[in-house]
């Protein structure tokens, strides 16, 4: 796809139109490409800048991580001493300096099995998956435990078991069904919801691919990710050339998928790496809350902080969480409900709104005051954009309808409260069925509307039943194929072919598939496990 900056978004949108239909909105979309692409362009020249940043706001997560000897990250000191810092105290707090990635590693391999550890995920009798069944592996790698299966993440009983860092720890309120107390059994769920070995598998080398590209000082980068990395190719200077500079939508990017898996600063076998990148994300956090790289890279750092708050239940993540959480709440746009590029801008549009309720939403799971108002804007900007019932939605709310702007609201719209049999959410299931993943002998390569499948996944997921099983075999299959399996690259997928993979790159389209391939333990499926989107007790929505 050859699609202009941020706004090509809006091709998504209009993909279905014909030129006639075009025609009469061109002058708006001539205005509205410019102001866009100007907005961009000033995101650009705002963002990425890590000397404004860091000397501009220091709120830092003082993680005491052990710099000397990485074996000794089991023994993470957790006596903080300020264990609930008011929100101004925050901002006084020196800045961790992360120390050395572990990079010398094989390219994009998983470090060796422990000959000591436990094979799979979970112990024979919990009947957790096996990672270890050498006709399975990926080539050349029979026989590797799945992540799963290491200290912290059992199938069963064992090293770190649920509530070691389960969810009731997220603070006052954090006892939500939807929240991430699964993620604690990865081995378990990811089986009973429709995982393999392989999908497992591949999450767990997509976060090696990840792990071995982020930036030392704890960030990732879309447009410079491998630089600094020894023996890296990965990056196609043709293809990547015009890759956003926006570091903290690629450490939102690059962190959330260990954060579906599990991995916090204090357990698993990654904490370095989402220590460092906590801080990353923390040193670019303004007075206001705001993370910064525009509304989009808002919303992904936001939901990377309210998760690894209510994964950990660290109170020194608390207010960074709020503050973020707030910001988005105020930068809502007051009249339309809506969300667009930059804070308060009018002319919002569907797939800035999606990440924005998620966001929300992972700040009620982790018990945050979320302004119950901001919630039932969002719901009426939803109820502009419909089509059909509510089964059908556009870009904007004069787009036509197209598939990818559809699971982005159905998403929103399960979260905002439509339940399982809501006539206009199980029509627009329907819908998302006629564009499915690319079926099990299909010679498609490349991913394709990646951004679409990562909405629609976690829409069927979510419905279960019929919807989940037609729609998840093909499209789990389909992400392990289109994984790279050579080379420094192995573990990653090309972004060459993917839906904004010229804006994002590798990284972009890396993390949404892992994403995609976590939707088994990432969130609780809402409706099959006695939840509802908005059972969060009234008290918690201030
Ligand atoms: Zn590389």
């Amino acid at each position: 796809m050859s699609a202009p900056k941020f706004v090509a978004l809006s091709d998504l949108a209009h993909r279905r139109l014909t030129v006639r239909d075009l025609l009469p909105l061109l002058p708006a979309m001539l205005i509205s490409f410019a102001f866009n692409f100007g907005f961009v362009v000033a995101l650009m020249l705002f963002n990425d800048n890590p000397t404004n940043a860091s000397a501009s706001k220091k709120v830092a997560l003082d993680l005491e991580l052990p710099t000397a000897d990485p074996k000794s990250d089991q023994e993470l000191d957790l006596k903080a001493p300020d264990l609930d810092p008011p929100m101004e105290a925050t901002a006084e707090r020196p800045g961790f300096e992360g120390g050395p990635m572990e990079l010398e590693r094989p390219a994009g391999l998983e470090p060796p099995p422990d000959a000591t550890a436990p094979s799979g995920v979970g112990p024979d009798k919990n009947g957790g998956i096996r990672g270890t069944d050498a006709d399975r592996g990926l080539p050349g790698m029979p026989g590797l435990p799945l992540e799963g299966g290491m200290p912290g993440f059992p199938g069963g009983e064992g090293a770190g078991p649920d509530g070691d860092f389960g969810f009731g720890r997220g603070g006052p309120g954090a006892k939500d069904n939807g929240g991430w107390g699964w993620r604690t059994k990865r081995g378990r769920v990811a089986q009973s919801e429709g995982a393999s070995n392989e999908s497992e598998q591949a999450v767990s080398l997509g976060l090696a691919w990840l792990a071995l590209h982020q930036n030392p000082a704890g960030n990732w980068s879309l447009d410079k990710y491998h630089r600094g990395v020894a023996g890296c190719r990965c990056k196609d200077l043709v293809f990547e050339a015009d890759v956003q500079s926006n570091d903290t939508a690629a450490t939102g990017l690059g962190l959330l998928p260990f954060l579906a898996a599990g991995h916090t600063h204090q357990n698993g076998s990654h904490k370095r790496v989402v220590s460092t990148a906590l801080n990353s994300l923390l040193s670019r956090q303004d007075a206001a809350g705001d993370p910064g790289g525009g509304m989009y890279a808002t919303g992904l750092a936001t939901i990377a902080l309210c998760e690894a708050y209510g994964m950990s239940g660290d109170k020194r993540l608390r207010a960074a969480a709020q503050n973020a959480v707030r910001f988005i709440v105020k930068a809502q746009n007051p009249r339309e409900g809506s969300w667009r590029y930059m804070p308060r801008y009018p002319d919002g549009d569907i797939s800035v709104l999606g990440w924005q309720v998620m966001a929300l939403r992972s700040g009620q799971m982790a018990g945050l005051e979320v302004d119950a108002k901001a919630l039932d804007a969002a719901t009426k900007y939803l109820d502009t954009c419909g089509m059909e019932g509510g089964s059908k939605y556009g870009y904007q709310p004069s787009s036509g309808p197209t598939q990818p702007m559809t699971a982005a609201a159905l998403l929103s719209r399960q979260y905002l409260g439509w339940g399982q049999r809501n006539p206009g959410l199980i029509r627009g299931c329907d819908f998302l069925l006629q564009q499915p993943p690319p079926a099990k002998n299909s010679p498609v390569q490349k991913l394709g509307p990646l951004y679409y499948y990562y909405y629609a996944s976690q829409v069927m997921h979510n419905m279960g039943d019929k919807y989940w099983e037609t729609w998840n075999p093909p499209m789990r299959d389909f992400l392990i194929r289109t994984q790279e399996k050579d080379g420094h690259k192995a573990g990653s997928w090309d972004p060459d072919g993917a839906d904004w993979g010229k804006e994002g790159g590798r990284i972009y389209s890396t993390s949404l598939a892992i994403l995609t391939l976590e939707v088994y333990y990432r969130y609780l499926p809402l409706y099959r496990r006695g939840g509802t989107a908005r059972e969060a007790p009234p008290n918690e929505m201030k």
